[in-house]
């Protein structure tokens, strides 16, 4: 078993996280090299709590307390506009404080995102291509999960969490 936490950008705190559970559940986007015959626990999930990341050494910390082995910074990170400008602050310090390795991403980057950043030019801009690079690299997974997609609600409506 596998224990993950997760922490997710702060402008996107009212989030149900629908999104990132479902790639959990089905080994998507970042956590598909988790074995499907390994379990993921999450054992936690937080807001950062607001530029530049207010919750971000507790938050950690905690999780590690808690038993995370692995802390998911959420695709949501690169998916506002702009991408977090800390992200590269965050993931050194926790692993090189806290002592927790951490993986850039949760689930796949909607598609909807993938064409707004770049008709924007930012993620080139902002040097954050190599985060988004292993988001974006599945246009099926992307297009899966872009909810702007007229029967996206129909569609998700229809099935379990687990295709
Ligand atoms: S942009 Fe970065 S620091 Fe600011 S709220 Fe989002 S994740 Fe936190």
């Amino acid at each position: 078993m596998v224990k993950v936490g997760v922490i997710i950008c702060d402008r996107n705190r009212t989030c149900t996280g629908y999104k990132c559970f479902k790639a959990i559940a089905n080994r998507e986007g970042m956590f598909s090299s988790y074995p499907k015959s390994e379990d993921i626990l999450l054992v936690g999930w937080v807001a950062c709590g607001g530029c530049p990341g207010e919750r971000l050494e507790f938050a950690a910390a905690d999780m590690k307390k808690i038993g995370a082995d692995v802390i998911h910074l959420a695709s949501c990170y690169l998916a506002g506009y702009p991408a977090c400008p800390y992200i590269g602050d965050h993931k050194d310090y926790i692993e090189n404080v806290v002592g927790l390795p951490v993986v850039i991403g949760t689930h796949p980057m909607p598609q909807n995102y993938i064409d707004t950043h770049n008709a924007i030019g930012d993620w080139k801009r902002d040097q954050v291509e190599k985060f988004v690079k292993p988001l974006a690299s599945d246009p099926l997974a992307s297009r899966k999960y872009d909810s702007t997609r007229p029967n996206y609600l129909k569609e998700e409506s229809s099935k379990k969490m687990v295709d």
